[in-house]
């Protein structure tokens, strides 16, 4: 090690890097770490190293912070970089004095209400909130950004929340008589909805269920197949694709499908039902002539049916009697479907 000034000896000596328990005073508390000292070769005492000091320091209020689960400084600079504010303009929108976050990110330990502020900040939700209460603190020009800044954010988190669902969707899917023995096709269950509302010009939410599945079971009666590798479930109304609205929000969100409210007549009188219709073509090259006959065959067999109309029947067929409310409806009932495609 190097030679140092030891005020003991009075003198350059040899000095080396020892280690001793050492106890900081953190904010009135006690806070005992293992400290690096300089030692003098010659006396044996412990030489004052103002760099080293001031590390230590760091170290027992590193301590601290974890002992209260408080941010580090490093966490509380993401949280703000997130937002691409400066420490300032994150100091004014929280309300704070104007060098309080510089002071957290060099170091200084924060208020614990202060640590609160910042944990519900992170959450972008929350920040939108913040945001909305307190813009007229930041400078126009900041607030714009910070606001185009936080809606990203959000549209991510739809999207993540998105992905997850979808990945629920599909990991729970098995090629199996639940799937009609195909792995699970999304894109191919967007154009058989696409191709339906095509060739139908529009469809009630309540048929178009009913006609999916139709589809589907069809397909597997004559090829042992399903189409899409869809499950259904058992609803009181009729046969339903495992998370149908899910589907539908995304195909509403990618701007392929339209809702809009209309009336229908149902033999308790006039009742409002969503109507879908398709916005974009379906694409038919990921159907194979068989599917492509068996999709064309449902819609203009259900052509003029009515919803209730379409319910019925479904409420009829093997497959639907053989199970009960809310069970995944199995495709080795499809062979006794009512409809062939040969007849
Ligand atoms: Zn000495």
């Amino acid at each position: 090690m190097s030679m140092v000034l030891c005020p003991n000896c009075e003198e350059y000596t040899e000095a080396t890097l020892g280690v001793e328990k050492e106890v900081y005073n953190v904010r009135g508390e006690p806070i005992e770490i293992e400290a690096e000292v300089v030692i003098c070769q010659k006396c044996g005492e412990k030489i004052f190293d103002e760099e080293r000091d001031s590390r230590n320091l760091e170290i027992a209020y590193d301590h601290y912070r974890e002992k209260h689960n408080l941010l580090s400084p490093d966490e509380i600079r993401t949280i703000r970089e997130k937002y691409g504010l400066s420490q300032r303009s994150l100091s004014r929108l929280l309300g704070w004095g104007e060098i309080t976050v510089h002071r957290y990110e060099s170091g200084a330990i924060q208020d614990n209400v202060h640590d609160s502020t910042l944990r519900l900040i992170e959450n972008s939700e929350n920040m939108q909130k913040f945001f909305e209460a307190k813009r007229n603190k930041l400078p126009p020009y900041t607030a714009t950004r910070l606001e185009k800044r936080i809606a990203d954010f959000l549209q991510e988190d739809i999207e993540q929340s998105f992905q997850v669902c979808f990945e629920r969707l599909v990991s729970h899917q098995h090629v199996d008589l639940t799937s009609g023995f195909k792995e699970y096709d999304l894109e191919k269950l967007k154009n058989m909805i696409l191709y339906l509302l095509k060739r139908l010009d529009g469809v009630l939410s309540v048929k178009l269920n009913k006609l999916l599945w139709y589809c589907d079971f069809l397909h597997f009666k004559e090829t042992s197949v399903s189409i899409t590798g869809t499950q259904y479930v058992r609803f009181q109304y009729g046969p339903v694709p495992n998370r149908y609205y899910f589907i539908i929000d995304i195909m509403q969100d990618e701007k392929l499908l339209d809702k809009s409210e209309i009336p229908f007549q149902t033999k308790d009188g006039t009742q409002q039902g969503e109507e879908f219709t398709a916005l974009v073509e379906p694409d038919k090259s990921l159907f194979t002539e068989k599917e492509i006959q068996v999709m064309d065959f449902i819609a203009d067999t259900f052509r003029n049916y009515t919803s209730t109309a379409i319910k019925e029947k479904s409420h009829q067929e093997t497959a639907y009697l053989k199970c009960k409310d809310r069970d995944i409806m199995s495709y080795e009932n499809a062979k006794e479907l009512s409809l062939s495609l040969t007849k």
